[in-house]
């Protein structure tokens, strides 16, 4: 477990040092106003500003982040950042997926809480809630490839070890906060390998948590419950993408992007910063809403054991919005507080409370660490049963069948079914399909379908398939521990 002055730097002055990077379009105003309140709240923090985002794009430098800024993330360890730009189109990676990879931050932890004095469909109801979502793996290992010209494929990639960091995780910031209870949102019923995993991870780690609540759910009905009674949630634990987008639904519940913060947080690194982006629109005009960056912030002020000035300040903020001080976002144009105006309301109220609101008591949080072995799970055995040969082939399935039947014959394995997008089309299994020019081809052993084979084999089949057919990929059909690694096409006995 990391805890306490290991996971930050401090400068001899006594304070902590922080990576601080501005960032794009809006990020620079939003920032100074949070660092002109983290400043005023007296926390004992000091900066390190560095660049990230568009310009050092335009530098030339293709994953958006300059050396010394990963330098000075490498020495202090934690990070306040503005929104960084995404360049769209081809080529440049997302600069905020660099720094999120580059530090192994594996999980996002996004809360929501309702603020008095913003008006919501909610208001009333008490929302607050945390969604913590996996942040490196998943479809967002963004692994793509083009198949054939028309089809288009990502990997999602799930390891237990990703799980079980998030599901550890999650179940301690339930602890830290004194939350009551932590669901499991995934589409397991559908996806049982990829999604199956956080959720059998999440019931195995459940056990060691017994004071808390969890139960599982699946992801579309936990978008249906977010809207019709969000009130039932504490803490949401997720995969990324899922996480991705019930996050943005959640921060809609309390007043939208102005009001989501956001923590990635790893074992020896944490970055901080908005769900929203740099609004381009409003840039240089002094009027966007800093309180996503400021709650950020009160996340990381936490996160360095500054307890005091984190309540502080949230306290400040409540009695500012509750006072009716709040950015245009909130109360339209005409009676809009500038950002800096805002900024400064907030910095007049440091020490006094809303009469409705209290930041809430926090102990510190423990960032799990599980084994860092690369074979984090080691199966006692581990056969392989068969092969899927991805083709491409613009013939009829029913020809494309019988030939790689003919193929197969002599190599040790026969042609087993082939599938168009995940479905059984030959030997036909009475599907009537669309089909593309993309088959998944299942070879298995030619005894019985379950006896091991070899290499080899493999190799000889796919040479031979290879005079005729295009094909695109490979992928080994494993039996682990006795259990198929693999899932069944719809319509495969
Ligand atoms: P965006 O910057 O989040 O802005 C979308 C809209 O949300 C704004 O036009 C505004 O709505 C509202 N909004 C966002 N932040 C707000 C705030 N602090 N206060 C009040 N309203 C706020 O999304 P985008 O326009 O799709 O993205 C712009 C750029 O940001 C892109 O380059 C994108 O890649 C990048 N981005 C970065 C991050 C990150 O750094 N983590 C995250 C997301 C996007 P109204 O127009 O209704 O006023």
């Amino acid at each position: 477990m990391t805890s306490g002055p290991s996971r930050y730097h401090i400068t001899q002055d006594g304070k902590k040092l922080v990576t601080l990077i501005p960032g794009d379009g809006t990020g620079p105003e939003i920032i100074e106003a949070v660092r002109r309140i983290i400043e005023a709240s007296g926390a004992r923090i000091a900066w390190e500003e560095r660049l990230a985002g568009a310009k050092v794009f335009q530098m030339g430098h293709p994953s958006g982040v300059l050396p010394e800024t990963i330098e000075s993330v490498k020495k202090t360890r934690v990070v306040l950042k503005g929104p960084l730009e995404t360049p769209v189109g081809f080529g440049e990676k997302s600069a905020n997926v660099t720094l999120r990879k580059l530090f192994e931050t594996f999980a996002n932890v996004r809360p929501v809480r309702e603020l008095p004095g913003v008006p919501t469909p909610y208001s009333g109801r008490g929302v607050d809630l945390v969604v913590v979502r996996e942040n490196l793996e998943d479809l967002y290992a963004a692994i793509e490839y083009m198949d054939t010209p028309g089809a288009a494929e990502a990997v999602k990639l799930i390891t237990r070890k990703g799980c079980e960091k998030v599901v550890r995780l999650a179940f301690e910031l339930a602890l830290a906060e004194g939350r009551k209870s932590v669901a499991c949102a995934t589409k397991s019923n559908i996806l049982k390998l990829t999604e199956g995993t956080l959720k059998r991870t999440f019931e195995e780690v459940a056990k060691e948590y017994e004071d808390i609540e969890s139960w599982h759910i699946i992801v579309d009905n936990c978008a249906h419950q977010l809207v019709k009674k969000p009130e039932q949630f504490d803490v949401i634990v997720t995969t990324n993408m899922n996480g991705d987008i019930l996050s943005d639904l959640t921060s809609a519940l309390v007043g939208g992007l102005g009001f989501a913060p956001s923590a990635n947080l790893g074992n020896d690194f944490a970055i901080f910063e908005a769900v929203h982006g740099s609004a381009p629109k409003y840039a240089g005009k002094n009027v966007i809403n800093p309180t996503a960056v400021l709650l950020s912030a009160t996340m990381m002020l936490r996160y360095l054991d500054e307890f005091e000035s984190a309540s502080l300040i949230e306290n400040a903020l409540a009695k500012t919005l509750e006072d009716g001080i709040a950015t245009r976002d909130v109360v339209g144009d005409e009676k809009a507080a500038s950002t800096s105006e805002f900024a400064d309301a907030v910095i007049a109220n440091l020490g006094e409370e809303a009469s409705s609101w209290k930041a809430r008591g926090y102990r510190a949080l423990k960032v799990p660490r599980v084994s860092e072995r690369p074979d984090f799970v080691r199966a006692s055995s581990v056969k392989t049963i068969g092969v899927d040969v991805f083709i491409e082939s613009a013939q009829d399935v029913d020809a494309i069948g019988r030939r790689l039947e003919e193929i197969a014959e002599g190599t040790g394995l026969k042609l087993w079914m082939i599938s168009s997008r995940g479905t059984q089309v030959f030997p036909p299994a009475g599907a009537t399909l669309d089909v593309v020019d993309l088959w998944q081809c299942r070879f298995k052993g030619s005894q019985d379908g379950e006896s091991e084979v070899s290499d080899a084999a493999i190799f000889a089949l796919l040479g031979k398939i290879a005079e005729e057919y295009k094909w695109v990929r490979t992928q080994k059909l494993l039996e682990i521990d006795g259990e198929p690694g693999y899932t069944k096409a719809q319509g495969e006995d």
